[in-house]
């Protein structure tokens, strides 16, 4: 039996061992200080108040996309309105339906994580050595965004908080940042009747939240498997600018410095690229993996390609794996990796 492992016990992590599991490969060991899968999500989710899942009916941690939350909620209320909702693609389960979601499948399932953060993986004979914890043949690493970004210059200011941060709201507030979390703190904090104002770079892009649906399609998806790697990493680029839906926006001043606010809100999303992770970086260092613009240059299957081979796979999910699939930060991504990393798994 291979000896699998995974690194982090995020949603990703915990998409990947449910998916696992299904598979049939029951041995399988996570590590992560997080015993929650949903720790990081529910505070981020918390912070900036969502009520209701981005994604649509594939926003769950099953293995398979259906039955997801709709059929689930369909059942509970006797009504099929969820069902028909998730058919026309416009069912979006609540926040805490989709959490008590996971806090049942993480009991069902036994799910129950080494509680460490592994500091190394280091490739050796017929596996990866996970900082002295143990030698595995088969790595997922899902270790989750590598922080939060705030501006250099409002770095040392006491009003500073980043959105994804747990915050009330001061009479008057300065949103930084154009992005969805931006026009989630816009209406969050006019709600709260504070004074508000926005500080951006540009204007913002309005476009629908998920990813374009060719790329969600197996033709879609290998025309951008095809591109060479500057236009596959400028694809990303415009893919991953910060944007939010039409309906999302609101009007509010906008001011180009946040001097005179009681509090600024850092709406400026995370971290981007392997450079600031550090698990992967001397990852990449010490086995001097391809990378293109901040992206580990990976397989298809979110594997690393100078690390894979027929008797061991090690292979990234999350945020760092839109190199392989765009929206391998949702869940519907870390299905897309689970199910890549299962076929390694079994046929290794
Ligand atoms: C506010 C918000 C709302 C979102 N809404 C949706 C939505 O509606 N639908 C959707 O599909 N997606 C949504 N997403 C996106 C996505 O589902 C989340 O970002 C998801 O939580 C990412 O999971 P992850 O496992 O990659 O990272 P995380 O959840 O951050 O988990 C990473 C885990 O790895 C652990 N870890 C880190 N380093 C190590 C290490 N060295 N060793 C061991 N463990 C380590 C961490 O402690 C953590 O437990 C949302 C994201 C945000 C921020």
């Amino acid at each position: 039996m291979p000896r699998v492992a995974i690194v982090g016990g995020g949603l990703c992590g915990f998409v990947a061992y449910l998916t696992l599991r299904r598979a049939g490969i029951e041995d399988v060991t996570v590590f992560s200080p997080d015993a929650d899968p949903a720790a990081t999500f529910r505070v981020r989710a918390t912070a900036i108040r969502q009520t209701h899942m981005r994604s649509e009916s594939d926003g769950h941690c099953l293995p398979t996309s259906f039955p997801g939350l709709a059929v689930r909620e369909s059942l509970a209320r006797r009504s099929v309105a969820p069902v028909v909702a998730s058919v026309l693609d416009r069912y979006h389960a609540t926040v805490g339906t989709f959490l008590a979601h996971v806090e049942e499948q993480r009991v069902r399932s036994g799910w129950s994580p080494v509680p460490t953060r592994i500091d190394r993986i280091c490739a050796v004979d017929g596996g990866f050595d996970l900082g002295g914890r143990g030698v595995f043949e088969h790595v997922l690493v899902a270790t989750g965004h590598p922080g939060l970004a705030v501006p250099e210059e409002l770095r040392d200011d006491p009003r500073v908080v980043h959105a994804y941060e747990p915050h009330d709201y001061a009479e008057s507030v300065c949103v930084v940042g154009a992005g969805l979390a931006a026009a989630t703190e816009w209406r969050n904090a006019s709600a709260a009747g504070a004074r508000v104002t926005s500080v951006r770079r540009r204007e913002p892009v309005q476009r629908p939240l998920n990813v374009p649906r060719p790329l969600l399609t197996k033709r879609g998806l290998a025309r951008f498997h095809r591109l060479a790697d500057d236009a596959r990493a400028a694809e990303l680029h415009d893919l991953l600018a910060p944007s939010y839906p039409r309906e999302a926006h609101v009007d509010v001043p906008v001011e180009t410095h946040v001097n005179g606010a009681d509090q600024v809100i850092a709406a400026t999303g995370f971290l981007r690229g392997y450079r600031h992770d550090p698990l992967l970086a001397p990852l990449v260092e010490e086995h001097e993996l391809a990378t293109v613009n901040g992206w580990i240059a990976l397989a298809p299957d979110a594997t690393v390609p100078r690390l894979t081979d027929r008797g061991r796979t090690l292979a990234l999910a999350g945020v760092a794996a839109q190199w392989s699939y765009p929206a391998a930060d949702t869940l519907m991504g870390a299905r897309y990796v689970a199910h890549g990393f299962a076929r390694r798994c079994r046929t290794r």
